[in-house]
């Protein structure tokens, strides 16, 4: 159901939205390059202190209404159509998009978005079975390490949460997407990832960075961790391209 932190915030019919843009690549994880349009989704049920989506959320900053205006899900439709929607992939991101799940404006935007539609979400809620039939990928982002700093473990990770998305994973309908500033935070997902079955070829650590230099730090220091588990690592092209 819709969060009890975000009821009756947003009409019913509407969604909040922070920005549509595109076509730029796909900058993180296993479709890294392909061609996307991005609708970022207002509000989210974490805080994490290094998020680079703040005015999605965080209302200390930010006044919401402002920063994420709600829109029908036609108006939204067209405009994804007009940067890139039509040409086969549309990310819908936050915030935490799959807050708005059973929404009715949720509904009408997944079925009328033309082509392929990727969820990316922190992983604390299951997709029901309208969204897991409709979406063709997941990128799920646990919070561990600085992005955790902020929330307690229990509102973070939720244990069936997660053995849902593994399931997913191993249908190759979903990819585990692990933020880490040091070999520390490289072996807390490898816990995380051991304790909830989550098959090692559909996990991908993405260094901790807000630009390509910070990025790039981190990633020397973590790659061979990286590679010692086994996992995929991440970029974050939009930062190397300076596009969004
Ligand atoms: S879950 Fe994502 S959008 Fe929400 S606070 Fe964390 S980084 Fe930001």
């Amino acid at each position: 159901m819709t969060s009890p932190q975000i009821a009756g915030t947003v009409p019913e019919d509407l969604l909040p939205v922070q920005e549509i843009f595109g076509p730029v690549p796909q900058g993180e994880g296993p479709y890294t390059g392909r061609a996307s349009c991005f609708i970022r989704l207002g509000r989210c049920n974490l805080h994490c202190p290094p998020c680079d989506s703040k005015r999605t959320w965080d209302t200390s900053l930010y006044d919401l209404a402002q920063t994420c205006p709600p829109r029908s899900a036609e108006d939204i439709v067209q405009t994804a159509g007009e940067h890139g929607a039509r040409s086969g992939l549309t990310v819908v991101s936050g915030g935490e998009p799959l807050l708005w799940q059973r929404t009715a404006a949720w509904q009408q935007m997944l079925s009328e978005l033309p082509g392929d539609v990727h969820i990316e979400t922190n992983g604390t809620i299951s997709p029901n079975d309208f969204t897991a039939g409709r979406v063709a990928h997941f990128s799920v982002s646990p919070k561990i390490g600085r992005m955790a700093a902020a929330d307690p473990a229990k509102r973070r990770i939720r244990t069936a949460v997660l053995a849902d998305f593994a399931g997913l994973a191993q249908q190759g309908k979903a990819a585990f997407k692990f933020v880490a500033a040091d070999d520390g935070e490289v072996e807390e997902a490898a816990q995380l990832v051991r304790e909830s079955l989550i098959p090692h070829d559909r996990v991908w650590i993405m260094p901790l960075g807000e630009d390509d230099a910070a990025w790039t730090a981190a990633g020397r220091g973590i790659v061979k961790q990286v590679m010692d588990h086994g996992f995929n690592f991440s970029g974050r092209l939009h930062l190397t391209l300076g596009v969004r």
